[in-house]
């Protein structure tokens, strides 16, 4: 199907694309890579009056570094951190995940800030920022406010953004030399949105014992899941076996509540939730020791 009738517009700036969106209020949409919004327009799922085209706001392509801190545009495309050598040093978490995203020609089009915003549940963006403790900077024509991720997502399709504000970039705090990362997911095939997905960023201190532990699942709630129980859980431990095989237990049946769709049960979720856990969280403590 083809979308409904459109008016388009294609600021230069942020300040044109904040005029635009004060002008139009809810009849407007942002457009950046256009990889999740024109699907669900052509679906007739969503039909905006108005198109906001940011692709001619050059000023959010960019991938900069300060004091170890990575900062991202939000119109840089999910490709080019894929590629990025900067990302590669910093954020290897980042790094190793963007490949799961969607396929190439996706990544080609898309961008860090529509995969962010959109919220997808299913998406890896939103997990890996919250596990790597992201900062999102919001703008209106009253000036920016900086968001932790923490309060960024606000439940399915939800964040911080409001109707009259864009997102423009995302900020990943150095990450500490003691942690180690890890990502993994399953999907029927690759490219696929995942069935379940998680990220850990693991801290081990000089006795060998965890001192840090952030394990975020994707797609077993309608948001990414900070799994806060069974992060406390592995504090203090040696990382062993068991004693992570404990955690994630704790991660399958206290935090995690996953519902069943036409993809998974939730009873296989929860299955994958357990074992998907054991296995990031080992693997980020390995790469913490080395
Ligand atoms: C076949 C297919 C498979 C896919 N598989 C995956 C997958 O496995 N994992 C995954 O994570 N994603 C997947 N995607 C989605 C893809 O990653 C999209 O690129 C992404 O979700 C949206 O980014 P975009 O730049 O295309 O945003 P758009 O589609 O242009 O916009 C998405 C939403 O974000 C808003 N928005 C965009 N930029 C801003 C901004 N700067 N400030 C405020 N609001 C903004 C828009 O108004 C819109 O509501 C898939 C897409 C397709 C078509």
């Amino acid at each position: 199907m083809k979308p409904p009738a459109f008016k388009f517009f294609a600021p230069n700036t942020v300040e044109e694309a904040l005029t635009l969106l004060e002008t139009h209020g809810s009849e407007a949409k942002l457009l950046a890579g256009g990889q999740s919004l024109i699907p669900t327009m052509n679906f007739r799922l969503a039909a905006p009056e108005v198109l906001i085209d940011l692709n001619r706001v050059n000023d959010l392509d960019f991938i900069r570094q300060d004091d170890g801190n990575l900062h991202i545009g939000a119109m840089t495309r999910q490709r080019a951190v894929e590629r990025s050598d900067v990302v590669s040093k910093l954020q290897p978490l980042l790094f190793e995940t963007m490949p799961y995203i969607a396929h190439p020609q996706i990544r080609n089009r898309g961008t860090i800030g529509g995969s962010l915003v959109h919220a997808d549940p299913a998406a890896e963006l939103p997990a890996i920022a919250l596990a790597l403790k992201a900062r999102f900077k919001i703008v209106n024509k009253t000036g920016e406010r900086w968001v932790d991720a923490n309060d960024f997502y606000t439940g399915m399709f939800g964040t911080a953004v409001e109707e009259h504000e864009l997102l423009t970039e995302v900020m990943f705090p150095k990450s500490t030399e003691s942690s180690g990362t890890a990502f993994k997911e399953i999907a029927r095939r690759h490219g696929d949105y995942a069935m379940a997905g998680v990220a850990a960023v693991v801290g081990v201190d000089a006795a060998g014992q965890c001192d840090a532990a952030r394990v975020v699942f994707l797609s077993v709630s309608d948001a990414p899941l900070l799994m806060e129980n069974a992060c406390k859980a592995l504090l203090g431990t040696n990382l062993s076996a068991a004693e992570v095989d404990a955690a994630a237990d704790i991660a399958a049946n206290q935090d995690a509540d996953p519902v069943g769709d036409i993809h998974a049960s939730a009873e296989y979720r929860r299955h994958l939730v357990k074992v998907l856990f054991s296995d990031v969280v080992q693997v980020a403590a390995e790469r913490a020791r080395a």
